[in-house]
């Protein structure tokens, strides 16, 4: 199957090739793998560098002056380099390891403690992740600071007139996901932030859907945060990245205390690291960081407007085999998204299709997808995700489309 772009070498059996899993079986059938948007499949290239860390190289870094640890050192601060060029970061330093998104969230979140008063206010939006609410209102709860929502319409895109209203000179933050992980919108983030930098707000974006479909440049958006997952990317999971603009970064304190984050030690007085250590307390995720790396050279390799063409065309292909069962609504319809489809069939529950359909090799998702203010929206429990990466195929969508009428002949 070739794709025509400027790269028309994608070949999509030769990019399968490099996924061992999906040569698997599941329940006696070849897996068809659609939870993406919940983990992405690993190549061989980034399992390979995860066996040569730790068969030749393994050590701790930053500390010791054996050879292992050099070598370690530099290449977990070779992988920060890439990660730096791949978001376009001014500074290297400006990029820091974490174990994943969540963890980048709380960070921030814990920072603006210090830096909100009562009556302040942080605007996020109807269609984030549970990891994108919480620590705000734990943050409102610990400051007095009011937490504000931006609506969503129908589609599932964000209503970006009442956006505009809640902005005052109260507003400190605000906070979106470039992409919803429950419907596949992706939200005018370029707007988004000049709007909320005119009131003098910061904004932090959730890349973890984004990241996957879409090179985000972080100058070009003017961002102030931008956080991500690496294994929603390729990458091995328990590791992702913050990054912050410099001067942003200064102002936050420390979030964890511990080795690696320190320059003096008494007990009097400790005096913190320089970025990007500051925020980096204790042993990281060495191999997960090299891996990252070598996920992003995987990704780059292909090229992310090749990626994104091709997943278009998945997602135009399911929506409309789709669209051909009767009674199936779509939920998410925004004209611009990644190739994520959330479905049901009249009142069916999303968890007995994903069964029926699960003992037939097709892993999709079911539930709230972390995201239940978005179905309380639509009044549902949840919906089936489908959800695509560049290693699907059309072939792949033929059979799940057949396993879902099969599904609702057995439960209608
Ligand atoms: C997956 C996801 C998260 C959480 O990522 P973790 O890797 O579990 O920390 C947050 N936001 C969005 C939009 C996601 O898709």
């Amino acid at each position: 199957m070739k794709v025509a772009t400027e790269k028309a070498h994608f070949n999509v059996e030769t990019i399968r090739k490099d996924f061992p899993i999906l040569s698997r079986k599941v329940n006696g059938y070849p897996l068809v793998y659609f939870d993406n948007a919940a983990t992405s499949q690993t190549p061989q290239q980034v399992i390979d560098t995860i066996v040569d860390y730790y068969s030749r190289y393994n050590a701790n870094i930053h500390r010791g002056v054996h050879t292992l640890s050099q070598e370690a050192t530099d290449a977990y601060e070779e992988a920060r380099i890439k990660i730096q060029k791949h978001f376009n970061a001014e500074k290297s330093h400006e990029i820091i390891f974490t174990s994943g998104t969540t963890h980048a969230i709380n960070l921030v979140a814990s920072g603006f403690a210090s830096l909100l008063k009562k009556g302040d206010e942080i605007i996020v939006s109807a269609l984030e992740h549970h990891s994108n609410i919480v620590p705000w209102q734990m943050l409102c709860e610990k400051t007095g600071a009011q937490l504000k929502v931006i609506p969503m319409g129908e589609e599932g895109a964000l209503k970006m007139d009442e956006f505009e209203a809640l902005l005052s000179e109260r507003t400190k933050l605000v906070f979106v996901n470039h992409v919803s992980n429950a419907l596949g919108t992706v939200n005018p983030v370029k707007e988004i932030i000049k709007k909320a930098h005119e009131v003098g707000a910061a904004v932090l974006l959730d890349g973890a859907q984004a990241a996957p479909h879409i090179k985000a440049d972080v100058q070009e958006l003017d961002v102030d945060f931008y956080v991500v997952s690496a294994h929603k990317m390729c990458g091995p999971t328990g590791v992702g990245v913050l990054y912050g603009k410099e001067e942003w970064l200064n102002k936050l304190p420390p979030y964890q205390g511990g080795g690696e984050m320190i320059a003096t030690v008494t007990f009097e007085k400790t005096t913190y690291a320089d970025l990007p250590h500051k925020f980096e307390a204790g042993t990281p995720n060495i191999c997960g960081g090299i891996a990252f790396g070598a996920a992003l050279d995987y990704m780059n390799n292909i090229g992310f407007d090749t990626i994104a063409a091709y997943e278009q065309e998945l997602l135009e292909y399911a929506t409309e085999k789709l669209r051909e069962i009767e009674g199936l609504k779509i939920y998410g319809t925004s004209g611009e998204k990644t190739a994520v489809i959330s479905f049901n069939i009249g009142d069916i529950h999303p968890y007995d299709i994903g069964t029926i359909i699960d003992k037939l090799g097709i892993a999709v998702r079911t539930g709230h997808h972390c995201a239940q203010p978005v179905m309380d929206f639509y009044g549902i429990p949840g919906t089936v995700r489908a959800s695509f990466a560049f290693y699907n195929t059309k072939e792949e969508i033929d059979v799940f489309v057949k396993a879902v009428e099969r599904a609702k002949n057995m439960l209608s």
